[in-house]
């Protein structure tokens, strides 16, 4: 799989390779903050006092949690793969260690266009504050924002993408700059629905946005307390809407005060990405499950997107021995049609031992549909039939057994060693065992990036059709 973290020397050769967009509106340059900060207070959910600090981090650092309370310290990447919870609040987590509620600080980063921090805890949750980005805005202030001579990768989706979870909706749009647009109704009487559609940039984001307080419907509390959430809530820190009535410590900050509250969130789970995003998205009734399914959607998308970084480039063979075969002369050997024709190319054939096929593979692949959506992987069976469709080109392209095709008899020693995802190139080298004249034995490895990912042996008959 294609790692798209901000491992520095991943990041250049993707940089140098194929800029994922030329971005004229965003920030070019990446930017940390200038000085150490700190603030204490209390995590919503468990109720802990905890002090969070944030640490310049150099280039290509981007921005990490580390639980200090920890012995030894335990650092997590606030990416999506790492993320558990999200039924009220993001949790990230690494072997069992956890950081609850990272949307808001995250947010507040997104929001002031900053890359690189080291954000330590001394606690398994953030300081809620007041239940809004105010706070942390407060902490970039006091700290001072720091550009660094380093460039800042955009990532720019090419294509409309689409996500639904239960009652949430999101849509992403290509776009120069990071626009969210929300809706949100909840059917409550004296609650009607919110709309707001705001260019993010760190103006907007300081006026429009940090200020706006986390909220929670009183029927919904119960609920929350008998799960052991909300420890910590009180109205200090949050909205509290009852029937028609507004519950909180000071009066509502905006009369819309719900669905930028909502945007607040959204932009804190779409850091989980990783990389600064260039898009508009709009978002109907968003909750966390839906954004960092959201968030999952983005990444298949920047991974399509990605040219291949020059690490994981195969070993096809630089002399091309004997022959080289397209697409289109494939199918004049083979019978296989889309969507079961699982070789591009051969780009090796020695006599009539050995030959190698290339696929590559891509999130358009019919099969990731179903296997498995947002975890997709190229089914190890569908590996077995690659190596026999390129060991029955071998057979298959004499002329004696033109227009014949190839039925499997067995297959034997099948191993699948690592999963294949989309963006990952297969070679499929297979050699050819003695047979007789109607029926082949091959033995086959599917290869990523020089590694093996499946072999088998396979044995097959050649049938007039
Ligand atoms: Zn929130």
């Amino acid at each position: 799989m294609l790692n798209v973290t901000r491992r520095p020397a991943v990041r250049n050769a993707l940089a140098a390779a194929n800029p994922l967009c030329y971005n004229p509106v965003m920030l070019k340059q990446q930017q940390t903050i200038k000085r150490e900060v700190s603030f204490t207070g209390t995590g919503i959910h468990t109720g802990g006092k905890v002090t969070m600090t944030w640490k310049p981090a150099p280039l290509d650092h981007g921005i990490k949690f580390a639980r200090v309370d920890l012995n030894p310290r335990v650092t997590i990447d606030p990416l999506i793969e790492n993320v558990g919870d999200t039924s009220r609040w993001t949790t990230i987590g690494n072997n069992g260690h956890v950081v609850h509620t990272v949307e808001h600080v995250l947010a507040t980063f997104v929001g002031s266009g900053i890359d690189n921090v080291l954000v330590e805890l001394d606690g398994e949750e953030t300081p809620i504050g007041d239940g809004s980005a105010l706070p942390y805005l407060q902490m970039v202030k006091q700290a001072g924002i720091q550009p660094q001579e380093g460039k800042r990768e955009i990532f720019q989706p090419r294509q409309t993408i689409h996500v639904e979870v239960g009652e949430a909706l999101a849509v992403v749009m290509p776009s120069d700059q990071l626009r969210v647009s929300c809706t949100i109704h909840y059917g409550k009487p004296g609650l009607d629905a919110q709309f707001l559609s705001l260019a993010i940039e760190p103006e907007t984001f300081t006026s429009q946005v940090a200020p706006a307080r986390t909220f929670a419907f009183y029927e919904d509390l119960q609920h929350l307390i008998d799960r052991g959430l909300i420890q910590g809530g009180s109205l200090e820190n949050a909205v509290l809407i009852r029937n028609e009535s507004i519950l909180a410590t000071e009066p509502l900050r905006f009369r819309d005060e719900f669905v930028r509250h909502k945007i607040l969130d959204v932009l804190g789970d779409i850091a989980l990405l990783g990389w600064p995003l260039a898009a508009h998205i709009v978002t109907i009734r968003p909750g966390h499950t839906s954004n960092a399914e959201l968030t999952r959607a983005l990444r298949r998308q920047l991974e399509k997107q990605l040219p291949t970084p020059p690490f994981t480039q195969p070993s096809v063979p630089e002399a091309v021995t004997e022959i080289a075969m397209d697409t289109m002369r494939l199918m004049n050997v083979l019978p296989h049609r889309y969507p079961f024709l699982l070789v591009d190319r051969i780009v090796e054939m020695q006599g009539d031992e050995r030959v190698v096929g290339l696929k590559n593979v891509t999130i358009n692949e019919p099969f990731f549909q179903g296997h498995f959506p947002g975890h997709p992987i190229m089914p190890g069976v569908l590996q077995v039939e690659a190596i026999a469709q390129v060991a029955g080109i071998l057979m298959l392209r004499s002329s004696e057994n033109a227009g014949k095709v190839a039925y499997f008899m067995s297959a034997n020693n099948v191993k699948w060693r690592k999963p294949v995802r989309p963006g990952d190139q297969l070679i499929i080298e297979v050699e050819m065992k003695k047979g007789r004249s109607k029926i082949g034995k091959a033995k086959g490895v599917c290869k990523v990036g020089g590694d093996v990912v499946s072999e088998a042996e396979v044995t097959f008959s050649l049938i007039d059709a």
